[in-house]
């Protein structure tokens, strides 16, 4: 027809689309998680948005999911009664990426393989275009709530897609109609029992219920009831049921390491359950990535846009449910809300205490949890002052005495050895390297254990004079050892020279010889084989941070 207009789609999307239809995913089902989750935000968002305009309910306020599914045309469909969206909604939702860092997850695409590659489709939330994983052509008829004209949208996946007007009765009343023309191989999609399992698995936890449709006219049967699984008592919900809402929640296909569930009530009444997941999210230390914890008023979904931990916690996913917030204020305003402040305290307060519980109960899989986020949680030693002993706490650490395994600084007071007053460290690029530094010379011959820090974020934290029960960290490049007062436990000895003058004379050779080169040359416990390090004064940078700051050029 002469209103119907063909563009091409962005280079991006063609890129993505093509990777996503010629790589071999092992599990497709995934498009079916996505599609269900936009029908899902689509009814959450107007659910939000009917609290300022409720005429946009209509006569229809119930939100609603529904599969029909035609095994003879080989057609799947998902529709729901949500927000909609309008023409250019739709141009620059289906037809664009938007979001920041596409590049660097197309390349990781391009990478990844079979789950792994599924997985990253899923975090990054590129949902809408994995339909083309299943489906040969796609068309989408939506009706943006409180408008009288719907729009279809039509593609085959490669390279340009189609808008024209949609006649009313070929449009639902309000919302989204996703049509899947599926390809040969994907024919299970249109067997009942097959899609039941998989929307009980996938998608068992959505906020909205979901019903499937065999034939047409028929009445929907319900498979998952859109239920809040968070406002259910802990003892009635299984661990299989948390796995469900944990992956539909974070987008994650693992098992989370640690479930955090509970009710505030007090000065805050709010829900909260939150998840550590099981592996290391690909875009963890991406810059511009923001928490990914939803914020939802009296389970009303309200964003997933406001700082709910701070991001030294960024791994952690889930949601929290206020009672005490507003429905009806602007994003901007709950940011800065004292409620919301509150509620990030107690959160904040609770993660670290579930973890800290988790690791005295089974360190093995918290140690896991700390090899996947411990970069990130070490931020926090810098940035949050008032956490920073929990944190040590929570810190674990490679060591002289077991450069393999995980360390704790409780662990480690424990061990000191006699006359030993401080937590000594050695911070540089590589554990490797960090073992045959000479500095260690000194206090490997006393068995005194060093930590060895090869975190970037390390360098930092450890300027900022912190301690650890009341132990002082010095860096064992830094200022004097210290080592004289304690006992050598090797079969060397301390002894000094009976007469120091050769010595002496000695050093202020070495000092006149180097001139400015050092600010002073000292003899030291330090080295028990080496004749000579470098090391830094005792104020001021350590040499790991001094030869950062010199790479950053400044
Ligand atoms: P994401 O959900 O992460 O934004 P998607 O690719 O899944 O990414 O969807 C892209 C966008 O398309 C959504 O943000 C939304 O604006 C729009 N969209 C997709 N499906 C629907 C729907 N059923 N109803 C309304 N808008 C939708
Ligand atoms: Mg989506």
């Amino acid at each position: 027809a002469a209103s119907t207009e063909s563009r091409p789609f962005e280079a991006d999307v063609a890129k993505l689309l093509h990777l996503m239809v010629h790589s071999v995913y092992s599990d497709k089902d995934v498009f079916l998680r996505e599609l269900i989750s936009n029908a899902a935000d689509a009814c959450e968002r107007l659910r939000y948005e009917a609290i300022a305009t409720p005429a946009l309910l209509g006569d229809d306020p119930k939100p609603r999911i529904t599969l029909a599914i035609d095994p003879e045309q080989r057609r799947l469909t998902v529709e729901d009664n949500g927000i909609g969206m309008s023409r250019d909604e739709m141009v620059e939702a289906l037809g664009t990426i938007a979001r920041s860092g596409t590049k660097a997850f197309l390349d990781r695409l391009q990478a990844a393989e079979g789950e792994a590659g599924a997985n990253l489709i899923g975090q990054f939330g590129v949902g809408f275009y994995s339909a083309f994983m299943v489906a040969d052509r796609v068309d989408v008829v939506s009706r943006r709530a409180g408008s009288d004209q719907a729009w279809l949208w039509s593609s085959d996946g490669k390279g340009s897609y189609t808008m024209a007007a949609a006649a009313p009765e070929d449009a639902p009343a309000r919302g989204t109609r996703v049509v899947l023309h599926l390809m040969a191989d994907a024919k299970n999609y249109t067997e009942r029992p097959e899609l039941e399992r998989i929307v009980k698995a996938q998608s068992g936890h959505v906020p909205v219920p979901i019903a499937i449709i065999d034939k047409p006219g028929e009445a929907p049967a319900e498979v998952a009831d859109g239920a809040a699984l968070w406002t259910k008592p802990k003892s009635e919900i299984t661990p299989a049921e948390y796995t469900d809402f944990y992956r539909s929640v974070a987008g994650q296909f693992d098992e989370p390491a640690l479930t955090v569930h509970y009710r505030a009530e007090g000065r805050q009444e709010y829900t909260a359950l939150l998840f550590v997941p099981g592996t290391r999210p690909f875009d963890l230390f991406d810059a511009e990535r923001k928490g990914r914890i939803k914020l939802y008023v009296r389970r009303v979904f309200i964003t997933d846009d406001v700082e709910i931990v701070p991001r030294f916690l960024r791994f952690v996913r889930g949601l929290v449910d206020s009672a005490d917030l507003p429905l009806n204020v602007s994003r901007e305003m709950i940011q800065e809300s004292p409620i919301l402040e509150s509620i990030r305290k107690g959160v904040t307060t609770r993660v670290l205490g579930d973890l800290e519980k988790f690791a005295d109960k089974e360190p093995e899989a918290y140690n896991k949890v700390w090899d996947a986020f411990g970069a990130v949680l070490k931020e926090g030693l810098y940035e949050n002052f008032e956490r920073r002993e929990g944190l040590l706490g929570l810190s674990r650490f490679r060591t002289t005495a077991a450069p393999e395994g995980w360390c704790s600084l409780k662990d480690y007071v424990a061990g000191l050895k006699e006359n030993q007053t401080a937590i000594y460290y050695l911070a540089g690029d590589d554990i490797a390297r960090l073992q045959a530094s000479p500095h260690l010379e000194g206090f490997r011959a006393r068995g005194v254990e060093v930590l060895l820090l090869s975190d970037p974020v390390d360098s930092f934290w450890v300027t900022m004079a912190p301690s650890f029960d009341g132990k002082p960290f010095r860096s064992v490049t830094q200022g004097e050892a210290d080592l004289a007062l304690i006992p050598r436990s090797d079969s060397g000895s301390d002894q000094k020279p009976a007469d120091d003058v050769p010595t002496a004379d000695f050093v202020s050779f070495v000092k006149t010889t180097l001139g400015d080169a050092v600010s002073d040359v000292r003899v030291s416990e330090r080295l028990t084989e080496s004749a000579v390090c470098l090391v830094a004064p005792t104020s001021g940078p350590d040499r790991q941070l001094e030869k950062m700051l010199a790479g950053a050029g400044r």
